[in-house]
């Protein structure tokens, strides 16, 4: 991916534009789990910042799986030292990020009952300093983190899954829809997703809900870099991405 701006690259930008490829854009992934603590992911923090380095994202936001979905985190260890190990997945590939030059942000995939949430826009510190998290409601969940300054995305809303036994919608506890993931497999549950957003005039998001297997990647692009968790939100709420396939 090309973000210089010289003449000569500025042409062949825009011819690559007038045969239909997308060009100059940074995106990120924003659902992706390590197996440093989802018990369902084969990469670690580190190998996932070398795939999407290579695969051409600017940066990506590591939403593991809370304690109460896919976690490998013990549960019979102090509160603090679980979100220790819960955070070593982002904490990996951030390390990296920081070497090979990919923008790593934190987030995490909370589950209540089969309906799943992306929170982002808080850090680790808010969860050691928030134990009583896991007995809270989908309601208290949304009151909580926005009252941090956090950001709720309901997590492929319409998938069905031994897992997911029922489809649950939240519009008034949720500020964003995942509209495409790529671990669905199936583009009736994107299309219903999209659906619902756009009913209750909620933001689109896209993600991998990268474990290891997929094929393709997809992600959000923005016309320039995105400097933290919170740019990014800001970024979404002024509608300023969009939403790329087949990456
Ligand atoms: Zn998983
Ligand atoms: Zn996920």
């Amino acid at each position: 991916m090309y973000n210089g701006n010289d003449y000569y690259c500025w042409i062949y930008c825009r011819y690559l534009e007038r045969l239909g490829v997308t060009v100059g854009l940074y995106i990120y992934e924003t659902h992706l789990h390590t197996k440093e603590s989802s018990a369902c992911s084969i990469l670690s923090g580190a190998q996932q910042a070398r795939i999407y380095k290579k695969a051409g994202y600017a940066g990506i936001i590591v939403t593991d799986h809370f304690f109460n979905g896919n976690s490998s985190v013990p549960r019979n260890l102090p509160w603090k030292e679980r979100i220790d190990m819960f955070s070593a997945g982002y904490e990996n590939a951030k390390e990296e990020g920081d070497k090979i030059g990919l923008s790593v942000f934190f987030g995490w995939e909370a589950n209540y009952k089969g309906t799943e949430f992306l929170i982002l826009g808080l850090d680790k510190q808010w969860m050691i300093d928030h134990p009583d998290m896991m007995s809270w409601s989908i309601e208290e969940q949304y009151k909580n983190v926005k009252a941090a300054g956090g950001y709720v995305v309901h997590a492929h809303p319409f998938r069905i899954r031994p897992y997911i036994k029922e489809v649950r919608l939240f519009p008034d506890y949720v500020d964003a829809v995942e509209t495409r993931n790529v671990g669905n497999g199936n583009i009736e549950f994107d299309r219903q997703a999209a659906e619902y957003a756009k009913k209750h005039n909620l933001p689109a998001f896209a993600g991998t809900d990268a474990h290891g297997y997929e094929k393709e990647r997809i992600g959000m692009g923005f016309n320039k870099k995105i400097n933290s968790i919170q740019d990014f939100i800001d970024n979404v709420k002024q509608g300023e991405y969009q939403l790329i396939s087949n990456i």
